[in-house]
């Protein structure tokens, strides 16, 4: 189902950002926000900033954000600007000092298991499990000697009770009663930040007008509005909650994010576009299909039209979808990866044409390098075909004609014909039992070679 879209262009460029933590490498639902993002920015003739999440000094490492970086690049999403959270503290320091002073961020010395028990209370009595703010009703004295007991508190957002509203580019009108909200958690009593502050304080600062981000995010949006007010932002952006990418199952992809990470469909020769195509169309009444380019998905792309049901992704269609691709590849856009094959030349790009449409892989090709530049194992000709063959071999210079006057000429001598001549002289040729039309071929592998094969 299509939502009409929501998004009417300003006059400002928007700027969008992609805000992985660098805790793992990113799957092909990541991508997905990733791509929508960026699709988005380039639309719109906006920026798109990617973001390191990385407060969570433990889990995040340079080596995962720059591994995003490598299948971002792969991906061919190239950041306008890149910047990470933990060269940024001041800023949330100063978010945070901030609300305090507006008594909207207040210290709560509850334990864990405190704060469970007051949970199944509330359970028990069929209440909302909702923090009840006993914090805010301590005396001085009491604060005092929890202070003097060595009880560091953790901060609280304090939510101002009222339904926020916000028209989500993709979920059309949304909205959530904070009332129903536990005020939630900013700082940890190490004093170290959830991604909430920090990540407002960065699209305050970044001037980011547009947050683009899976739906499991859509609770943290009344939240992230309020906090945008409280922050003094002059307008919250605007917001858009894709639907997540699941498996055949339904389930939810993160259990599978080995198999399914960017670093290992990259591994596993599938193409980049496939991946691209199938990522951000997947779940939109845009059909999936093959494109030719990053572009061209770009201009296929619509926000508007991704939809609120699942969106099952099936590895299998991804593995068809990527041989679709590679079979309309130019050779401009597969010309480096070749060259990295040693795949150079004037042979390099008619060779490319003729086998394109026979591969699995890309780097399937340099079999067929091989066998039209290497000495390869063949099998014989019968010696009647042979002799008939050798003694009709027509002189150079060859041309894709050659093969059908070749042939004509050897089916004349043996009346051999179709797959009895065929198949035989592919095997003397290719040593493979099928591949590429052997007209084209043939003028690859030149004279010298194929008397070589079929003579030796
Ligand atoms: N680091 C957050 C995540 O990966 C970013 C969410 C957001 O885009 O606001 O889920």
């Amino acid at each position: 189902m299509t939502h009409p879209s929501h998004y009417s262009p300003t006059p400002i460029a928007p700027v969008v950002r992609f805000a992985p933590s660098p805790t793992g490498r990113i799957h092909i639902g990541n991508a997905r926000t990733a791509l929508v993002n960026f699709f988005f920015a380039k639309q719109h003739g906006g920026k798109f900033i990617l973001r390191f999440d990385d407060t969570d000094a433990e889990r995040s490492t340079e080596e995962y954000a720059l591994g995003i970086e490598v299948d971002l690049a792969w991906l061919g999403v190239t950041p306008d600007a890149k910047f990470r959270q933990s060269d940024r503290f001041a800023l949330y320091d100063a978010a945070a000092r901030r609300l305090r002073e507006a008594g909207r961020l207040y210290p709560c010395h509850e334990t864990p298991e405190e704060l469970e028990r007051k949970r199944r209370l509330q359970i028990a009595r069929g209440a909302p499990p909702v923090y009840d703010r006993a914090a805010l009703n301590l005396t001085d004295a009491e604060r005092a000697a929890l202070a003097a007991a060595g009880r560091k508190p953790h901060w609280r957002f304090k939510l101002d009770p009222e339904v926020v509203r916000w028209d989500d580019l993709v979920r059309g009108d949304s909205h959530i009663d904070c009332a129903s909200l536990s005020d939630p958690v900013l700082v940890r009593e190490d004093g170290s930040y959830l991604y909430t502050l920090p990540s407002v304080a960065d699209d305050i600062d970044a001037n980011v007008t547009h947050i683009i981000r899976g739906e499991d995010h859509v609770t943290n949006t009344a939240v992230q509005i309020q906090l945008f007010r409280a922050l003094g932002a002059k307008k919250a952006p605007h917001f858009a909650h894709h639907n997540l990418l699941t498996g055949t199952d339904g389930q939810g992809l993160s259990k599978r994010t080995g198999a399914l990470s960017i670093a290992s469909l990259r591994e596993a020769g599938v193409e980049s576009l496939a991946v691209a195509a199938l990522a951000a169309l997947t779940g939109s009444s845009i059909a999936v299909q093959p494109v030719h380019s990053l572009p061209e998905l770009a201009g296929l792309f619509e926000i508007s039209a991704m939809s609120r049901n699942s969106a099952r992704f099936d590895e299998a269609e991804l593995r068809a979808l990527s041989q679709r691709v590679l079979h309309g590849l130019s050779y401009e856009s597969v010309r480096d990866r070749l060259a990295a094959h040693d795949i150079v030349g004037f042979k390099a790009e008619p060779l490319w044409l003729a086998a394109r449409g026979n591969l699995t892989r890309c780097s399937d090709i340099s079999d067929w390098w091989s066998v039209v530049e290497n000495e390869i194992t063949v099998i014989a000709l019968p010696p009647d075909l042979r002799a008939a063959a050798l003694a009709a071999l027509p002189p150079e210079p060859w041309d894709e004609t050659t093969w059908a006057a070749w042939t004509a000429a050897i089916k004349e001598k043996t009346g051999l014909k179709g797959k009895a001549l065929f198949h035989p002289l592919r095997l003397a040729l290719t040593g493979r039992e099928s591949g590429p039309e052997l007209a084209k071929l043939l003028p690859l592998i030149g004279r010298a070679k194929v008397l070589a094969r079929i003579g030796g």
